[in-house]
């Protein structure tokens, strides 16, 4: 049975307040969620690891994205709008994705001018908001393709037909990044312009045929629009979000691919295209913080195990396959089977070398569990934020900030005799494919949102770095914090309280599910705490100056793999705290192919100083052995007695690519 929602209370469609509520997820009164975001405004790196994200996120990455989406050459994003408003005469150009990919820039801009109020980057934006606004259409649609052939007729219908496919994207990322817009800014200008969108996709839905309403490819429109709701308080806009659900899966030529075979509430695992089903996963985790459906978060929870212990890479990516056929989509039947591309596996097919891993995939799965985090107040939610932020999200840019990967493996050999269809090497521009590039930009302006939660049972401390922290708690009281941390290179994380509630109050920290033998100490003194869902609560009357110290012990580990994962056995992978390590060729203490390492496991594991490209991190030194690497003419041969010893040096795999850009590899043989 459907659930319809019942809707109590109407709130007056234009009950537009600029509230304390101002996170990505403004979810302050969402129902059916236990945490709920601080402002973008209150977390303020300053210093460390994300500090120095941060400042290449707003020095380099978004100055050079917004430079390159105004170029018509390249990549004529800009000057799609300016055709589609009627400034110019002229045809679309690019892929039929540009226009959301340009709201993610500015979502990102958005996002940077919470923290920097840089008076520059709102002209940018206004500017850019302006334009959009003399695009759209009367009844509130814009999508760049269909508007210009409309204005100018240069498309013709079948090739209009192709551009379809991801106007629903466009849309959800416009909606999202005006709502980040108005909370950053305060200014309705790109929220009136989201709202004619919503108010166009109510109408759109309620006349059209489930065949028109399903065509939502990469569906970013079902987070969107509940954050429309959240913002705006039109009822219709959650009723929307709950019939864009109940209609999947309702047609006939529904695939795995898209995760429309069968509607959402009979899906248990993951299928498909991984960014898909990501932002389908984000999208009704949204929904369910509204309407508290049991059955949306009991199948989430079940796709979410069939991930993260079947179906997830140790970095945290998504998306094993860059083609394959659905494994439980159909009866085996060649002629019928379903084709998926960019998708998840069969359970445990994890292959290091051709995984696809897409960047926007690994984003999602941040933006799924981080809404998981805020519903159930649950760290192993959380756990996977982090680890996927540091390791398969950073992987997707370039330590300066200006390329990008499509695809994220675990394994790069010169010596693979085929191209596959995407390099992996980072590039300033992804032709045809530059959707990561963009979602990347707004990642890095936004992680200091994630950092913190609220709730009425105090703090949530997610994400540890250098930061500030000025907030207000849900009573109304003010909450300042400077955390002071090395993490990720060191697990000491230092809380002193600047300002805090008269009353009791409890700050819990997230004891990440890889550390063992956490200790908290207040003021010097050793203490003892309790655990709930992966926090550990402290609670006191707080005194200006009081100092909570968190030592997280962060041994190097190795890891190995599940046996059922083909590709791994036999294997290690190093990790520390969060961060998963690789070897590159570029630290071969000579020539040798990257597949003819060996690890010594019984060799030290050392902490060294090392700087890639100007940035200073942690690098691991061990032993290893190489063997001969002739495999010419050779599939099997008896196994090498001889082996020559090795030393070997292992980088953060997110560093990976920014020197020689040779070969790489996460796991190693032992
Ligand atoms: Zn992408």
């Amino acid at each position: 049975m459907k659930n319809k929602i019942v809707l109590i209370g109407l709130m007056a469609a234009s009950a537009l307040s600029f509230s304390q509520d101002k996170g990505l997820v403004a979810n302050a009164d969402s129902p059916h969620t236990k945490l709920h975001s601080v402002n973008l405004q209150d977390v303020q790196w300053t210093d460390g690891f994300w500090k120095e994200q941060f400042d290449i996120g707003v020095e380099n990455t978004l100055p050079y994205m917004w430079d390159l989406y105004h170029n018509d050459s390249i990549t004529h994003a800009y000057a799609n709008f300016k055709i589609a408003a009627g400034l110019e005469k002229g045809k679309h150009s690019g892929p039929s994705f540009h226009d959301g990919d340009f709201y993610k820039i500015l979502e990102g801009m958005a996002a940077a001018y919470a923290v920097t109020q840089d008076p520059e980057l709102d002209k940018e934006m206004d500017t850019a908001i302006a334009m959009f606004a003399k695009a759209q259409r009367k009844d509130g649609y814009i999508n760049t393709p269909v508007l210009i052939e409309e204005r100018w007729g240069t498309l013709g219908p079948e090739e209009l037909q192709k551009q379809l496919g991801f106007e629903k994207y466009n849309m959800g990322h416009l909606m999202t990044a005006a709502c980040v817009h108005y909370r950053a800014t305060g200014k309705t200008n790109f929220l009136e312009v989201a709202k004619g969108v919503a108010d166009f996709l109510y109408d759109f839905y309620k006349k059209a045929s489930p065949e028109l309403a399903r065509n939502a490819i990469c569906p970013s429109h079902y987070m969107g629009i509940v954050e429309m709701y959240r913002t705006v308080k039109d009822p219709r806009y959650l009723e929307l979000a709950n019939n864009l659900i109940d209609i999947r899966g309702t047609t006939d030529d529904g695939t795995d691919d898209n995760q429309d075979r069968v509607p959402f509430r009979e899906q248990t695992t993951a299928m498909g295209h991984a960014v898909r089903a990501n932002y389908l996963y984000a999208g009704i985790a949204d929904l369910y913080a509204e309407t508290g459906e049991d059955k949306l978060l009991e199948n989430l929870k079940s796709i979410w195990e069939d991930v993260v212990y079947r179906k997830m890479y140790i970095t945290g990516a998504c998306g094993a396959l860059y083609d394959g056929v659905s494994p439980d989509g159909t009866v085996y039947d060649p002629s019928i089977v379903q084709k998926i591309h960019q998708a998840y596996g069969r359970p445990y097919q994890l292959p290091n070398a051709t995984a696809h891993n897409e960047t926007c995939a690994n984003i999602g799965n941040v933006l799924w569990n981080w809404r998981m985090l805020q519903i159930t107040g649950d760290a192993k939610y959380a756990d996977i934020v982090e680890l996927a932020l540091y390791n398969s999200v950073l992987s997707g840019v370039s330590l300066g900030g200006k390329e990008f990967c499509y695809n994220n493996p675990l394994n790069v050999s010169e010596d693979l005799p085929f191209q596959q269809r995407w390099g992996s090497k980072r590039e300033g521009y992804i032709a045809l494919s530059n959707c990561c590039a963009p979602n990347v930009t707004r990642t890095l302006t936004e992680i200091g949102n994630y950092a913190y939660n609220l709730s009425n049972e105090g703090l949530y401390v997610n994400l540890f770095g250098s930061n500030d922290l000025k907030t207000v708690t849900p009573n109304g009281d003010k909450l300042e914090i400077e955390q002071k941390t090395n993490y990720p290179w060191d697990g000491k994380i230092v809380l002193k309280i600047v300002k805090a509630p008269k009353s009791e109050y409890a700050i819990n920290l997230r004891i990440p599910g890889w550390s063992q033998g956490a200790q908290i100490s207040i003021n010097d003194k050793q203490m003892h705490f309790s655990y709930n869902l992966g926090y550990a609560t402290v609670a006191k009357k707080w005194k200006k100056g009081d100092v909570i110290e968190l030592n997280l012990p962060m041994p190097v580990e190795l890891m190995q793999a599940n046996p059922l994962v083909e590709e791994t056995k036999n294997q290690v992978a190093v990790k520390r705290g969060p961060i998963v390590y690789c070897l590159e060729s570029d630290d071969l203490s000579e020539k040798a192919e990257i597949n003819s390492i060996v690890l010594d496991i019984y060799s030290e594991l050392d902490l060294k100083d090392i700087v890639i490209n100007n940035r200073n991190v942690k690098g691991i030194t061990c032993k290893g052995f190489v063997e001969n690497d002739n495999w010419e003419s050779t599939l099997y041969r008896p196994i090498l007695k001889e082996k020559q010893e090795v030393n070997l040096t292992l980088v953060p795999y997110y560093t990976w690519g920014n020197r020689n850009q040779e070969e790489m590899t996460v796991w190693l043989p032992y």
